[in-house]
């Protein structure tokens, strides 16, 4: 099997310096563009299992890019962000891109992300109906959950939620992404909701609420369910 070739489009070599060599030495096939114009057209011939897209761009908002990809392809598209852009974040999520890294990042974050998005754009095609982190278990077809071996009674809602977030386990879920799929379309601005049924979630779940260690707070932007140790 052909190892995943991953596209890198960024403007600063420095960073390119730091990522070509980082993703050769996992196995990961690698190919680089500078500039938005070059980026779409090398996704368009080689049609590569994973883009790394900066927004910043010299010719063009790395917006643009991520719309024209999504525009013919599903394939995982990770954000690189400067940090304090948590608007554009938000937007570059909305519009379909699959995950960020906010600069500057270390190489473990960047291949944790890769490996989770590489591994939901395979599963995609054959859901897997258990997730398994830690103590948590949550069983999708039985609609079961359980923590340490012990069953929780979850309400509707709150396994609504659970269910959204398992669905993306590893990436981020936006506050729009979520309330929509739990409350339906037009609920993407009530993001009260969200923080009253995410903290009942980890009240029920989690060993200590105040410190998260399944549900994270993405600031500014929204939840992950956490799958690394
Ligand atoms: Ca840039």
């Amino acid at each position: 099997m052909a190892l995943p070739l991953i596209l890198i489009i960024e403007d600063e070599a420095t960073l390119r310096r730091f990522l070509a060599p980082t993703l050769l030495n996992q196995g990961y096939q690698v190919i680089q563009a500078s500039t938005a114009a070059e980026g779409i057209s090398m996704a368009r011939s080689y049609n590569p299992d994973l883009v790394l897209l900066d927004l910043g761009l010299p010719d063009q908002d790395g917006l643009k890019v991520l719309e024209e990809i999504r525009s013919w392809s599903r394939r995982p598209v990770i954000i690189l962000s400067a940090r304090n852009q948590e608007r554009v974040k938000v937007q570059a999520l909305d519009l379909g891109a699959d995950d960020y890294l906010a600069k500057p990042f270390g190489a473990s974050e960047l291949l944790a992300r890769i490996r989770v998005a590489l591994r939901h754009s395979v599963q995609s095609l054959r859901p897997e109906p258990i997730f398994e982190h830690g103590g948590l278990r949550v069983d999708l077809e039985k609609r079961e959950v359980a923590v340490n071996g012990n069953s929780v009674h979850l309400t509707a809602l709150e396994y609504k939620l659970l269910e959204a977030l398992v669905q993306r386990a590893g990436k981020v879920a936006t506050h729009a992404q979520l309330l929509a799929d739990v409350w339906g379309p037009g609920a993407e601005g009530q993001t009260h909701y969200l923080r009253i049924y995410m903290a009942q979630l980890r009240n029920k779940l989690e060993a200590n609420p105040t410190r998260p260690r399944y549900f994270l707070t993405e600031a500014g932007v929204g939840y992950r369910l956490n799958v690394e140790e």
